[in-house]
């Protein structure tokens, strides 16, 4: 069985207070609901608030997660945060491979790789990111994109490592534009990367991997998306940023 995660991403928003505020009010919503046990709720906040926010929240089932790592457990990499850091701020999850990262920080297949490797050496769970731009899914490029992406990413790990990690498939084209991947659209993807995992890694263990979708996930779309037999939850960039937003995504996937 496969428990959903309905997750927020914040990318570079939110200032520690901020932060503070915001999961305040989402506590008390979800005390009077009873989505944290039929969901994992995560929040990805900047580096710099995941300790104050695991102060807050060590009483409570919602999850901290970072939005990347370094691969190296410490050293002279100025700048870097390693998963033994995060572990010790109170992380439990790491987004990797983020389309931004990719774009914008020269992340690759194989630093990706590594980051996973890191991630689960330190039983943090990593969110592997894969997704296609719009220009690679008109050329028909979809399934090779993916391929590589998965290929790479989960380089040299064991069957029992893949279990323990989630995918996130977050089409590039539908990442803050308001353009989302339709339910069709999307489930044919979380199908065939399923279909990938089982030839890889055998059907028993991909059964039990998460397939999150992300790409403009909101309260009017999110319950169709997550009706889907192999979407296992969201993850989510804009509209988690506002409690009520990301509270009505939560109560339509109830
Ligand atoms: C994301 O950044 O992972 C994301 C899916 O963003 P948005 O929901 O804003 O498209």
């Amino acid at each position: 069985m496969r428990i959903p995660i309905i997750a927020g991403n914040w990318k570079m928003n939110k200032t520690i207070g901020e932060t503070l505020d915001f999961l305040k009010i989402l506590s008390q919503e979800l005390q009077q609901s009873s989505a944290t046990t039929k969901f994992e709720i995560v929040i990805a906040p900047s580096f710099i608030a995941i300790n104050k926010m695991a102060e807050l929240l060590k009483d409570s089932p919602v999850k901290i997660c970072a939005q990347d790592l370094f691969w190296e457990d410490a050293g002279a990499f100025t700048g870097e945060i390693s998963a033994p850091m995060l572990k010790d701020a109170g992380a439990k999850y790491v987004i990797i491979g983020h389309s931004e990262r990719r774009q914008f920080f020269n992340e690759t297949d194989s630093t990706v790789n590594k980051k996973i490797k890191a991630a689960l050496k330190y039983n943090i769970v990593p969110i592997f990111c894969v997704g296609e731009t719009l220009a690679e899914r008109e050329a028909g490029k979809i399934e090779s994109i993916i391929a590589t992406q998965l290929t790479g990413g989960l380089m040299d790990l064991t069957a029992n490592d893949v279990t323990k990690t989630v995918i996130a498939y977050e089409p590039v084209w539908a990442i803050g534009t308001g353009k989302t991947a339709t339910k069709e659209q999307a489930e044919e993807v979380h199908l065939m990367i399923r279909q990938m995992l089982a030839k890889q890694f055998g059907q028993t263990n991909a059964d039990v991997i998460r397939i999150l979708y992300g790409g403009s996930v909101k309260p009017s779309n999110s319950k169709e998306l997550l009706s889907q037999p192999n979407i296992d939850g969201a993850l989510i960039g804009g509209a988690s940023l506002k409690p009520e937003d990301f509270m009505g995504i939560i109560k339509s996937a109830m």
